[in-house]
C-alpha cells in the first residue's frame, strides 16, 4: 500500500491525465532517408521529395506510417516512377506498397510534400518592420518529435537511418546539413548542396540550415572542425567556437573512443529556440552565445560548445531508445561539460559546477516537482527536459564517479561507449557494461538514484572521545523514510588530519594530503554512530572529499571547528559547507573566518558563496564585510558581492552598490549591482537605473539588470520603462528581462497591478518569439492573479506542446495560491525586515553575554 498522504511536501511531476507512454511497433526497418529540399526563404516555403528505404520486420507488410504534420503531399512513387497509393489521417501518411514485403525485403519510395509557413520543426528567419536588423535564415529543430513538420518520417529516436539531402538555394546562400558535403554546385542562379552522413542518425537528429555564413577551419587531428557564423560576427564566433577542437581531444582521451563521424560543424543561427541541438556532426548553436570581449571576462560559451560536442557521442552515437531514457543523452552531456572544466580550469571549478548541478536539482526537487530520472509519465516528451534530466542526472555521474573510483569509472565509460556505438541504449546498457568493465554490479544504484525520486537529506555530527581515543561520528538520514522509500545505501569517505594545513590548496582533487588518513563508512540505515578508532584528536575532519554523494547535508559542529574547515580544506564544496553554517552561527570566530574568506579564499567559488551566505544573514556585520569587498578582483566573486549587498535596505548598501552599478569592467557585476541598488529602495536609484537601461552592453545584460532593479524599486515611476521594454521590436533579451521585472513589480505594486495583467496578457498568446512567451506565462505565475487563468488555460490546450505544461503549471500554483493572501509579496518583506530585527537582537544579546 502506497502512503501518498506523507509525500504531500513534493508535487507530483505527472499532470492530471497523464498516460504512461510506451515506444511505437515497428513494422519496417527504415535504413535510408533522402531528401531533396528546395527551401523558398521569401515565402516561408520548402518543397520536397523524401526517399525513404525500409526493410520489412513484420511478417507481411503491406503498407507503411510515416509521421507527417501539415504536409502537403502531391504523390507517391515507387523506385520505378509508378504511382503509390497513400492517404493522410491525424497528422500520418499511410503509404501502400505495389505488394505486400515478406520479412527482410527491401522497399524504396518517395514522397514529393510542400510545407508552408510550418508551425514548428523549420523556421524561417527575416528581416521584419520591428527587426529590420534580423537576417534573412531558414533552420530546423527537430527535437523531440518536430522532425515531421519538414519531412515524412519515422519520428522516434528509436529509429536509425543513414542520411542525405541534396538543397537547392538562390545564390550566395549558404546550406548546411549533416554529415560531409560531397558537391557544391552553381547552376544559373541557385546553388546546390549535396550532403551525406553514412552513419545512422535518428528523425530527431537531422538538420537543416540556410544562409549566409562565413566559415571557419579547424582540425583535431585528422577530423575537420569547423563553424559557421554571420559574416560580420568572425571574432565572435572565434570566442565561442576556438576551443572546440581541444574539447574534441579531452573527450576522445577520456571516453576512449575517437570522436564518432568523419568531420563536425557548429553552425549559429538567429532566434534559435534552444542553447543548442547536437544535430549529428552538424550542431546549431544559438547565436545568443556570440559575444564580445568585455563580457568574455566572465562569459563563456565553453559549458555549451563541451554539451553539444559530447552528445556526439553519448545521443548521436549512442541514442536513447525512448525519450524516457533521454538522461543518457543529457546527463552524461551535462557531466561532460564539468569535465572540460576540469581538464581545461582545474579541479577546483569542476567540483563547483557538479555544486552548480546539484543546487539547481534541489530547488527543482523542492519547489516544483519530484520524480524518478527515468520515467514515463508525461504529456509531451519536452516535459522531461527539467533539472532532474540533465543536473540530477550530472550529479549522479559525479557520484558513480567516486563510487567505482578514477580507473574504474573511466573504464567502464569507455566499454559503455564500445558495446553500445551506433546502437539505441536504456539504463540497463549501463550498468551491464560497468559490470563487465568492473565485476561489480549497480542495479541498486540505478534503482535508488534513476528509477526513484529524491535523495538523502543527511545530518552529521561527530565529537572526539579523549579517554577512549575515539572519534565518534553521528550520520542520520532525514528524509521521510517508509516501506517504499528506504534509507539510502551509499559509501562515506572521511579524511581526519592530524595537523591543519595553513591554508587550503588549489585544485588538489581528490587525492589524500600529506599526513590525511582516508576512512570509508557504509551507510544504509536511517542512523549510524560510528566509533572510529584515532590517536589524539583530529585537526581537522574532512567530509565526503570530492562531494560525491549527491545529499543535502547539515554539519552539526562548532564555530571553531567551521572555521577550520573554511581555512584548511583543500576541497571548495567543504568550505562552503562550512561559510553557510558559519554564517547562519553569527558568532565572533564566524565573522572573522568569513570575513578573510570572502577577501581572500583562493577560490572564486568559495568567495561568490560566502557573499551569498553573508548576505542571506542581513546582519550588519555581513554589510560590512560585503562593503569592504566590492573591489574583489575575480568579476563572478565581485558579482556575488554585489547581489548579496541587495539584501540590505539601507543606505550604506546604496553606497557600495552605487559605483559598482555606474561603472564595472564587467557587464554583470553591472547589472548585479543594479538589481541590489534597486532592492535597497534607496532615493538615489531610480535616476540611475533609468539612465542605465541605455547602457550599451552585450545581450543587453546592464539594461536588463536595471529593468530588474526597477521592478525591486517597488516605485510607480518604473512601470512605464518596463512596460515599454517588453513591446515587440525591442531585443529579445530585453522584452525577457522585462516580463520578469513586470511580474515582480505587479507583486510589488498592488495599484499597478490591473496595468501589468492586462498588458501581460494581451501579449501571452504571441507566440513570435518563443522564449518571450515562456518568461510571460512565468510572470503571470509570478503575479498570481486568477485572471489570468483564462489565458493560461488557452496555452495549456493550444497547439505548442513546448507551452502546455508551463502554462498548466502556471495555472496549478496560482490556483492554489488564490486561497493564500494576496499579500505574499508584501508578507515576505514584511518577514526580511523582521529577522533583520530578530538578527540584531540576537547579536546584542551575544554582546552582553561576552562582556
Ligand atoms: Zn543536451
Amino acid at each position: 500500500m502506497r502512503s501518498d498522504g506523507l509525500r504531500l511536501d513534493h508535487r507530483p511531476f505527472a499532470l492530471p491525465g497523464t498516460r504512461a507512454q510506451y515506444g511505437p511497433d515497428r513494422s519496417v526497418d527504415v535504413l535510408h532517408v533522402d531528401l531533396e529540399l528546395h527551401p523558398d526563404l521569401q515565402r516561408r516555403r520548402l518543397d520536397g521529395i523524401c526517399t525513404t528505404r525500409v526493410e520489412a520486420i513484420a511478417g507481411t507488410v503491406d503498407a507503411v506510417v510515416l509521421d507527417a504534420v501539415d504536409l502537403q503531399i502531391s504523390g507517391v512513387r515507387d523506385e520505378h516512377g509508378a504511382a503509390l497509393e497513400f492517404s493522410q489521417r491525424e497528422q500520418r501518411l499511410r503509404v501502400a506498397f505495389a505488394r505486400p514485403l515478406a520479412r527482410g525485403e527491401r522497399y524504396e519510395f518517395s514522397v514529393a510534400y510542400a510545407v508552408e509557413q510550418p508551425r514548428r520543426g523549420l523556421y524561417f528567419i527575416a528581416p521584419e518592420t520591428a527587426y529590420p536588423e534580423r537576417p534573412l535564415q531558414a533552420w530546423t529543430q527537430s527535437q523531440d518529435t518536430d522532425a515531421r513538420h519538414w519531412f515524412p518520417c519515422v519520428d522516434y529516436p528509436g529509429e536509425r537511418f543513414t542520411f542525405s539531402t541534396t538543397i537547392v538555394v538562390p545564390k550566395g546562400l549558404f546550406a548546411y546539413s549533416n554529415g560531409r558535403l560531397i558537391s557544391r554546385l552553381d547552376e544559373g542562379e541557385q546553388s546546390v548542396f549535396r550532403y551525406e552522413l553514412e552513419y545512422p542518425l535518428s528523425s530527431y537528429l537531422t538538420s537543416l540550415v540556410v544562409g549566409e555564413f562565413a566559415a571557419h577551419h579547424d582540425r583535431c587531428g585528422e577530423v575537420p572542425v569547423s563553424w559557421y557564423v554571420e559574416p560580420a560576427r568572425a571574432e565572435d564566433g572565434e570566442r565561442s567556437f576556438g576551443k572546440t577542437a581541444q574539447m574534441m581531444d579531452v573527450f576522445q582521451r577520456r571516453i576512449g573512443v575517437p570522436y564518432p563521424f568523419p568531420l563536425y560543424g557548429q553552425i549559429a543561427v538567429h532566434d534559435f529556440t534552444f542553447g543548442g541541438m547536437e544535430n549529428s556532426s552538424a550542431t546549431t548553436q544559438t547565436d545568443r552565445t556570440l559575444h564580445d570581449q568585455r563580457a568574455h571576462a566572465d562569459f563563456s560559451s565553453d559549458p555549451l560548445v563541451a554539451h553539444e560536442l559530447a552528445h556526439q557521442w553519448f545521443g548521436d552515437l549512442l541514442t536513447c531508445r525512448d525519450w524516457s531514457q533521454a538522461w543518457l543523452n543529457e546527463s552524461f552531456a551535462t557531466f561532460f561539460e564539468a569535465v572540460f572544466r576540469e581538464a581545461d580550469l582545474g579541479w577546483d571549478e569542476y567540483l563547483y559546477d557538479v555544486l552548480g548541478m546539484v543546487k539547481s536539482y534541489v530547488r527543482e526537487d523542492s519547489e516544483r516537482y519530484r520524480r524518478p530520472i527515468v520515467c514515463n509519465l508525461y504529456r509531451e516528451p519536452i516535459d522531461l527536459f527539467d533539472r532532474h534530466l540533465y543536473e540530477k542526472g550530472g550529479a549522479v555521474l559525479h557520484m558513480l564517479r567516486g563510487e567505482l573510483g578514477e580507473e574504474v569509472f573511466w573504464r567502464s565509460i569507455n566499454r559503455y561507449v564500445s558495446d553500445n556505438q551506433w546502437q539505441s541504449v536504456e539504463t540497463l546498457d549501463l550498468v551491464r557494461a560497468v559490470e563487465h568493465a568492473s565485476g561489480r554490479n549497480l542495479r541498486w544504484f540505478t534503482d535508488q538514484w534513476i528509477e526513484r525520486g529524491g535523495h538523502p537529506d543527511l545530518s552529521l555530527s561527530y565529537a572526539y572521545d579523549d579517554a577512549q581515543q575515539l572519534l565518534k561520528l553521528r550520520v542520520k538520514q532525514k528524509q521521510a523514510i517508509d516501506a517504499e522509500h528506504p534509507p539510502y545505501r551509499f559509501t562515506l569517505e572521511i579524511g581526519l588530519l592530524a595537523e591543519r594545513p595553513a591554508a587550503p590548496a588549489r585544485d588538489h582533487g581528490t587525492a589524500p594530503l600529506s599526513g590525511e588518513r582516508r576512512l570509508r563508512v557504509q551507510i544504509d540505515e536511517a542512523e549510524h554512530l560510528f566509533a572510529l578508532p584515532v590517536s589524539g584528536e583530529p585537526a581537522l575532519v574532512r567530509i565526503d572529499p570530492g562531494n560525491f554523494v549527491l545529499k543535502t547535508l547539515a554539519l552539526e559542529a562548532p564555530p571553531e571547528v567551521l572555521a577550520a574547515i573554511l581555512r584548511a580544506d583543500p576541497d571548495p564544496v567543504s568550505r562552503i559547507r562550512a561559510a553557510k553554517a558559519l554564517a547562519a552561527d553569527g558568532s565572533r570566530v564566524a565573522v572573522e573566518a568569513l570575513r578573510a574568506a570572502l577577501l581572500e579564499d583562493p577560490f572564486w567559488g568559495v568567495q561568490a558563496e560566502v557573499a551569498d551566505a553573508l548576505g542571506e544573514t542581513r546582519a550588519p556585520w555581513a554589510l560590512e564585510a560585503l562593503s569592504a569587498a566590492t573591489g574583489v578582483p575575480h568579476p563572478k566573486a565581485r558579482r556575488a558581492v554585489a547581489a548579496a549587498l541587495g539584501n540590505w535596505r539601507s543606505v550604506r548598501a546604496a553606497e557600495a552598490l552605487l559605483p559598482l552599478a555606474g561603472e564595472d569592467a564587467s557587464y554583470f557585476v553591472m547589472a548585479a549591482a543594479l538589481e541590489a541598488l534597486g532592492k535597497t529602495r534607496d532615493g538615489r536609484a531610480f535616476e540611475l537605473l533609468v539612465r542605465q537601461l541605455q547602457y550599451p552592453s552585450w545581450a543587453q545584460v546592464v539594461a536588463c539588470g536595471a529593468l530588474r532593479g526597477l521592478a525591486e524599486l517597488a516605485d510607480e515611476r518604473a512601470v512605464s520603462a518596463i512596460l515599454d521594454s517588453m513591446v515587440y521590436g525591442r531585443p529579445e533579451p530585453l522584452r525577457r528581462a522585462a516580463l520578469g521585472a513586470a511580474g515582480r513589480a505587479a507583486a510589488l505594486l498592488e495599484r499597478q497591478r490591473t496595468r501589468i495583467l492586462d498588458a501581460l496578457t494581451a501579449q501571452a498568446d504571441d507566440a513570435r518569439q518563443f522564449l518571450v512567451q515562456l518568461a510571460c506565462i512565468a510572470a503571470l505565475e509570478a503575479i498570481g492573479d486568477v485572471r489570468a487563468l483564462p489565458v493560461l488555460a488557452r496555452l495549456e490546450g493550444g497547439e505548442d506542446p513546448r507551452v502546455r505544461r508551463p502554462a498548466a503549471e502556471a495555472a496549478i500554483k496560482i490556483q492554489e495560491g488564490s486561497r493564500k493572501p494576496v499579500e505574499l509579496a508584501r508578507l515576505r518583506d514584511d518577514l526580511d525586515a523582521l529577522k533583520e530585527e530578530n538578527r540584531r537582537l540576537r547579536e546584542r544579546i551575544e554582546e552582553l553575554a561576552r562582556r
